[in-house]
């Protein structure tokens, strides 16, 4: 019977949606856009316009080191990335606006539908997610997951945010469950606290993420979840 069917818990970014693919998408538009403010600054020696691929591949790792897997909070990103390339035309906040664009660099997999369809059928499906409202909602309906879910918890709409217990406890009250299964990429946000709570594990590891090593099961691709949730119940 579903109603008792055991929980599972998943993260949204980088776990279920490739957010950094999307990211990395962004940013090159974004360097293209803007290409004047990271150039030459201080690169004296990189005076030769060959040089500029070079320059702004330097630039795109910088970028993505600080950005961190988007585990940086976004005010303190923005703020950093401001303070690094200050001839950027933005404040903190209309950076933030322009990041928003990010919302058109998701590509439509197919394969996570489907398989969350068919977990349905044997899990009671709960949604977990740091950000805000209005783009972790344009990013479920995009993946084409919004209404797989018989919970949906945002921490900008839920006042309260991963890794806080209280996210985790309000699942699973919304499920009268004791514990659930929680799936996420992020060890500090989505595998630590569950597991500190009781909760079963599994880490989505992210190239170059160090495997957490509290996890029940460790994966590097999402898709594997259905066969490791089978063999392990
Ligand atoms: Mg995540």
């Amino acid at each position: 019977m579903l109603h008792d069917a055991p929980v599972l818990l998943l993260d949204l970014d980088n776990t279920l949606i490739d957010r950094d693919a999307a990211f990395r998408r962004y940013m090159a538009d974004f360097l293209d856009r803007h290409a004047a403010a990271f150039a030459w600054q201080d690169r004296p020696s990189r005076q030769d316009k060959n040089d500029r691929q070079a320059v702004m591949q330097e630039v795109m790792q910088d970028i993505i080191a600080l950005d961190a897997y988007g585990r940086t909070p976004r005010a303190q990103f923005c703020s950093a990335l401001l303070q690094r390339y200050p001839a950027l035309p933005f404040t903190p906040d209309s950076l933030w606006h322009d990041h928003q664009r990010i919302l058109d660099h998701f590509e439509y997999n197919a394969a996570i539908p489907a398989m969350l369809l068919r977990l349905a059928t044997r899990y009671r499906l709960g949604l977990i997610s740091n950000g805000s409202g209005p783009m972790q909602r344009r990013k479920l309906r995009d993946a084409g997951i919004e209404s797989l879910f018989a919970l949906v918890l945002i921490s900008g709409e839920a006042g309260v945010a991963k890794p806080q217990a209280e996210i985790f406890q309000r699942a699973l009250s919304f499920f009268h469950a004791d514990t659930a299964t929680m799936v996420g990429d992020d060890p500090h946000n989505d595998i630590r606290p569950a597991h500190l709570l009781g909760l079963a594990t599994i880490h989505i590891a992210l190239p170059g993420d160090a495997p957490e090593a509290l996890a029940d099961h460790v994966l590097t691709d999402i898709l594997q979840l259905e066969e490791t949730l089978s063999c392990s119940t």
